[in-house]
C-alpha cells in the first residue's frame, strides 16, 4: 500500500569491486531511502557461481562502508536463499507454470535460421517454445525449468511505469519468450531468486541500472504468477565506457577510488543529474539527500508515478 515503509536495495553480483557505474546504481538506492526515510537493505547475488570472484563481496563492502553507504541490516547472500527459491518453484510447478527444457543454444539457433533470422541477432532471440508442448523431456537428463509467457495466440503485454524513463510496455511473448527459473547446470535464474528476495524483503522500491529495464515485465510476471506484489522501479542512467558501451569489467571499468571519497560521490551524483557541491564527504551527502528528494517529488525528473 502507499503507506508501507520505504525498503531500498542494492544488490550486486559479487564479479568484481565496485566501479563508478554500479556505484550509481548503490547512490541512488541509498539516496531514495535516505530522502523517504525508509530502510537501505544490500543483498549479494551470488547465484550465478561460475561468474563470482572470491572475496568481491567483502570488496563491496567495505568500498560502500568507505563512502558512508551503510546498510540497515546486515546483508543478505543468494547462495543462502536456495530453499526460498525451491519453494516458490514448486508452487508454479504446482500451477502448471513450468516445464522441462533441453534445448541447447544449437536448437534455438537453428530455429531462428530456419525462420530466416539474422544470425547476429540470434543473442537477442527470443525463445522460440520448442519444448512447450513435449511430455517426452527426460527429466534424469540435464534441463532447464522454463516459466510459460504466454502464448502467440495469447501473448503477455505488460505495461509499467517507470519513476524516471515514465510508462513502458513489452510484449513479453513476442520479445522474450518463457524465461528460464533453473538453468540445465542445477543453479538458480537471477529472475526467480530475485523476485522471491525482492518480495521477502518488503522491497517498495527497486533503483538500479538501466540495462536492467527490459528485465522488469519478467519480474512482474513472475510477480503476478506467485501472489507477491510489485515494487516501485527506478532505473538509473548508465555510465559508458570508452567503447560506447555501459561501463563495465570488460571495457576496463576501475574500482572506485576510495582515497576521494568525495570526488567518488560527487562523479556518481553528476550521473544523476543531482548538482550538489559540498567541502567534505559527510555534507555532500546529506546536501545530496535533499537535492534527490526535490528529483523524486511529483513532477520532478524521478517523479513518475504509477
Ligand atoms: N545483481 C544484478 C547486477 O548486479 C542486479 C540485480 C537488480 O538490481 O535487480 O547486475
Amino acid at each position: 500500500s502507499a503507506s508501507a515503509p520505504v525498503v531500498g536495495r542494492f544488490a550486486p553480483s559479487p564479479t568484481g569491486p565496485l566501479h563508478a557505474g554500479s556505484l550509481v546504481a548503490a547512490l541512488a538506492s541509498w539516496l531514495d531511502v535516505r530522502s523517504r526515510g525508509g530502510r537501505w537493505l544490500v543483498r549479494i547475488e551470488d547465484v550465478d557461481t561460475p561468474r563470482c570472484v572470491p572475496g568481491a563481496d567483502r570488496v563491496i563492502l567495505g568500498q560502500l562502508a568507505a563512502l558512508g553507504l551503510l546498510p540497515d541490516a546486515p546483508p543478505r547472500w543468494q547462495s543462502t536463499r536456495g530453499a526460498a527459491y525451491a519453494d516458490a518453484l514448486a508452487r508454479l510447478v504446482a500451477q502448471g507454470d513450468v516445464y522441462r527444457c533441453d534445448c541447447s543454444r544449437r536448437r534455438i539457433a537453428e530455429h531462428w535460421a530456419a525462420q530466416g533470422r539474422d544470425p547476429a541477432r540470434f543473442a537477442a532471440a527470443p525463445y522460440p517454445g520448442t519444448c512447450r508442448a513435449r511430455s517426452d523431456v527426460d527429466p534424469a537428463r540435464p534441463h532447464a525449468l522454463r516459466l510459460r509467457c504466454g502464448t502467440p495466440q495469447a501473448p503477455l503485454c505488460i505495461a509499467w511505469t517507470d519513476r524516471r524513463l515514465g510508462p513502458q510496455a513489452q510484449d513479453l511473448t513476442a520479445e522474450v519468450g518463457d524465461i528460464v527459473l533453473r538453468r540445465a547446470d542445477g543453479l538458480w535464474a537471477y529472475q526467480l531468486a530475485v523476485v522471491v528476495d525482492d518480495a521477502d524483503q518488503r522491497v517498495t522500491d527497486v533503483v538500479r541500472g538501466e540495462d536492467l529495464a527490459d528485465n522488469t515485465p519478467r519480474q512482474i510476471h513472475l510477480q503476478r504468477r506467485l501472489g507477491l506484489p510489485t515494487p516501485r522501479y527506478l532505473h538509473t542512467p548508465l555510465v559508458l565506457g570508452p567503447d560506447g558501451h555501459k561501463l563495465s569489467k570488460q571495457n576496463g571499468a576501475r574500482a572506485v577510488e576510495l582515497r576521494d571519497p568525495l570526488a567518488a560521490l560527487r562523479a556518481a551524483g553528476q550521473v544523476l543529474g543531482l548538482a550538489v557541491d559540498a567541502p567534505d564527504a559527510a555534507s555532500w551527502r546529506a546536501a545530496a539527500v535533499r537535492a534527490w528528494a526535490d528529483a523524486a517529488a511529483p513532477g520532478g525528473r524521478f517523479g513518475h508515478c504509477r
